[in-house]
């Protein structure tokens, strides 16, 4: 079922400067984790707001369960549109306990009704001995579950998440992660999430879309965005990525490390630039190879090394951590392409 459809949703904070939203239309379908990822500025907040009811869309509808939230002639405020928002800085009220914090948005229920909300969502989000503690006595962590458990309480349709890890240490971020994603999966909550983390993004997300400069670049899962991406911006943005140029051929795509299966069919004769991620390409340390190693990079559980091939046009691989070659090594470099995926060469 669908829940949540954006239609050509546009939003201009100045008449002089472009969109900040530029003619959004996507559609959620109930129980799903959707993020939005996108560089600083590309308007993720801004979408968020729109669907939340902070901010007036200049043209376009929002539509939740079939019900116009947001369009011409049409305004629902936000406390009736059932969603539930978790900011960045988490926005928990200071002089309430945790409990009061949790329990804020349920005044429509009775007071015994109301308690046993807020010790269920407590016990939920695994504070449940933290009900009386006001918010200045606990962890940023425990400060993000308290915000998350108090957007949680009302059983919104629908959650929203603006960047809700960017102040944790990375450790706990990730464990906060699958946490929240335990939650809402639990629920069968609808949540979009923002974030400009990529590795985040693919990881709790059912469906990525890709933001720039106020539009849809690609919405799809995880894989095809990183594999399929839909234009150059998507694909440097998710992963890193180079580009070699090829010419269209009868055998295929010709270029500096061999012929690629055409699958796009590009016309004969096209100049193409051909993605390669650092995970395509291999390499074997040969005194006749055509690559040379100039650098290498050192991650952790990887060695990502930047080869020169005599062309000049540098390409990456990414190795285990434990295969250490020098800068200046010769190695013969191979790509396998199980995705081929080709820009037009102006792009
Ligand atoms: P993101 O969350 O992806 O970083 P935002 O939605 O916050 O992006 O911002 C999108 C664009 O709109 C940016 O250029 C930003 O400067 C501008 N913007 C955001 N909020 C306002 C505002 N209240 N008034 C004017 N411009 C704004
Ligand atoms: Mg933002």
């Amino acid at each position: 079922m669908e829940l949540l459809a954006l239609e050509q949703v546009t939003k201009r904070y100045a008449a002089d400067r472009p969109p900040a939203v530029d003619g959004l239309t996507l559609t959620v379908q109930q129980g799903e984790i959707l993020t939005f990822l996108g560089p600083s500025g590309c308007g993720k907040t801004t979408t968020l707001r729109l669907i939340a009811g902070f901010e007036v869309p200049d043209s376009g509808r929002v539509v939740i369960r079939s019900e116009t939230m947001a369009g011409p002639g049409r305004w629902v405020p936000p406390e009736e549109r059932g969603i539930g928002v978790v900011f960045q800085d988490y926005a928990l009220f200071p002089h309430l306990t945790v409990a009061e914090n949790v329990g804020f948005g349920l005044h429509h229920l009775g007071r015994s009704a109301r308690r046993e909300r807020v010790r269920q969502i407590l016990e939920l989000v695994g504070l449940e001995t933290f009900a009386s503690r006001y918010p200045h006595a606990l962890s940023g962590g425990q400060q993000q579950r308290v915000a998350l458990a108090r957007a949680l309480a009302p059983a919104p349709a629908l959650i929203l998440l603006d960047e809700p890890f960017s102040n944790l240490d990375a450790d706990l971020r990730a464990q906060m992660r699958e946490e929240v994603e335990r939650i809402l999966r639990h629920t069968g909550t609808t949540a979009i999430f923002v974030t400009h983390d990529q590795e985040e993004a693919f990881t709790l997300a059912d469906r990525v879309g890709v933001l720039n400069q106020g539009r849809l670049e690609q919405l799809d899962t995880p894989e095809t965005v990183y594999h399929h991406p839909a234009t150059r911006f998507v694909a440097e943005f998710v992963g890193a990525t180079d580009f070699l140029p090829g010419a269209v051929t009868a055998e295929g795509i010709a270029t500096e490390l061999g012929v690629f299966p055409n699958p796009e069919g590009r016309d004969i004769g096209e100049r193409v630039k051909v993605m390669l991620r650092p995970d395509d390409i291999t390499f074997v340390p040969r005194p006749d190879g055509q690559g040379v190693i100039v650098r290498r990079y050192f991650r952790g559980s990887e060695n990502l090394y930047c080869l020169r091939l005599p062309s000049g046009h540098l390409v990456h691989s990414s190795q285990g951590s434990a295969t250490v070659y020098a800068r200046g090594t010769r190695v013969r470099a191979e790509a396998n392409l199980i995705h081929v995926v080709t820009f037009s060469q102006g792009a």
